[in-house]
């Protein structure tokens, strides 16, 4: 199969793709996603099959109203309608009771199901002229840093789906924050994203930050979101966080220099910095846009250790700490 890449002019042909069960590339807000019509089976297995994802890990559902989720869940609380006024559309998605509506295979065999109603007008147009509900989890094959550009996905996908829509780069570079609602009002972060823990404050008083959002789970432990089990976002190359100030960081990276060992830090250190780089940014909204383009340019020097300068775990940060410390399966050294 040839993977078209269509631009935005040619939606007419995304549209019939959906129609038809097809599986296309598409760009949001947040990084590009996998589509297909949620509610059809069949096209929801082309998904799991063209990502090699483990069918128990869930899908998102994409509307273009957060009042359409009525037709796909059981119920929604109040404090769900209050979230999607205030951050609807846009990077969140909340988890709720879903209906027969939406098949077992779209909810990883869960009887829940993430909503999220995406901001990027492409996203938008292709949902209200298919008329159907779109899955789209993230575009690159399972385990692999997700995808923020058209040519990123057609790495990872070419030749396994029928066309890729470039719509540029994603404005944010990380995925929606997903949370799920507990005893009315108390509001569990899942995955951190671009909608902080302290914009959901503005909402709830009670805001959880899930235990497994900064650490590993623990052998056996229960995951309250399937996501958490799996080796994530991961390039090749052995990635290394490391919580210090610069001067710490530099002596450390000269002690374990060699071939092959790359450093990323911010942009703002590059001046006194003597070491094979790259930066991601000077602040947590830069390195969210940059992370995954990073990782997966590291891929292509081919370099073997990468030491990274840890984000802030507060604000935006949060969520690009949660990709690395995933990426990096969990080795962080605190100097
Ligand atoms: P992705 O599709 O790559 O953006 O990943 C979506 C993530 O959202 C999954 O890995 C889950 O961790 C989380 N998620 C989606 N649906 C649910 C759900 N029904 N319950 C809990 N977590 C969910
Ligand atoms: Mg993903």
């Amino acid at each position: 199969m040839e993977t078209m890449l269509l631009d935005e002019n040619k939606l007419d042909i995304a549209v019939e793709l959906i129609k038809r069960g097809e599986v296309i590339g598409i760009p949001t807000e947040t990084v590009y996603g996998l589509g297909a019509d949620a509610s059809d089976e069949n096209a929801v297995r082309k998904i799991f099959q063209a990502k090699g994802r483990p069918a128990d890990n869930p899908l998102i559902v994409h509307l273009a109203d957060f009042a359409e989720a009525e037709k796909y869940t059981e119920s929604i609380p109040d404090i769900a309608w209050r979230l999607s006024e205030k951050f609807m559309p846009g990077a969140l998605t909340i988890v709720l009771p879903k209906n027969n509506r939406i098949p077992l295979i779209t909810s990883g065999g869960l009887d829940t199901v993430g909503i999220r109603v995406p901001a990027h007008p492409i996203m938008q147009r292709l949902i209200e002229l298919s008329g159907k509900p779109i899955s789209a989890p993230s575009a690159n094959k399972s385990g692999y840093p997700s995808p923020t550009t058209a040519q990123h996905v057609m790495r990872d996908m070419s030749g396994i789906i029928p066309a890729i829509i470039d719509g540029g780069e994603c404005q944010y570079g990380v995925e929606s924050t997903v949370i799920s609602i507990e005893n009315g009002d108390t509001i569990r972060i899942l995955r951190p994203g671009f909608i902080t823990p302290e914009m959901l404050g503005t909402v709830s008083d009670n805001v959880i930050v899930d235990k497994a959002v900064l650490a590993g789970l623990e052998t056996g432990e229960k995951a309250s979101s399937p996501g958490m089990k799996y080796k994530h976002y991961s390039p090749s190359a052995d990635i290394v966080i490391i919580e210090s100030d610069l001067e710490k960081f530099t002596e450390y990276v000269g002690g374990h220099y060699g071939e092959g060992v790359y450093s990323l830090i911010f942009d703002d250190d590059t001046e006194k910095f003597p070491y094979r780089y790259m930066s991601y940014g000077k602040d947590s909204q830069e390195q969210a846009k940059q992370i995954f383009r990073r990782l997966r340019e590291l891929d292509d020097c081919q370099a073997v250790r990468v030491y990274v300068r840890s984000p802030e775990k507060s604000g935006i940060g949060l969520a690009v700490y949660n990709r690395l410390i995933r990426s990096a399966g969990f080795e962080v050294i605190r100097l």
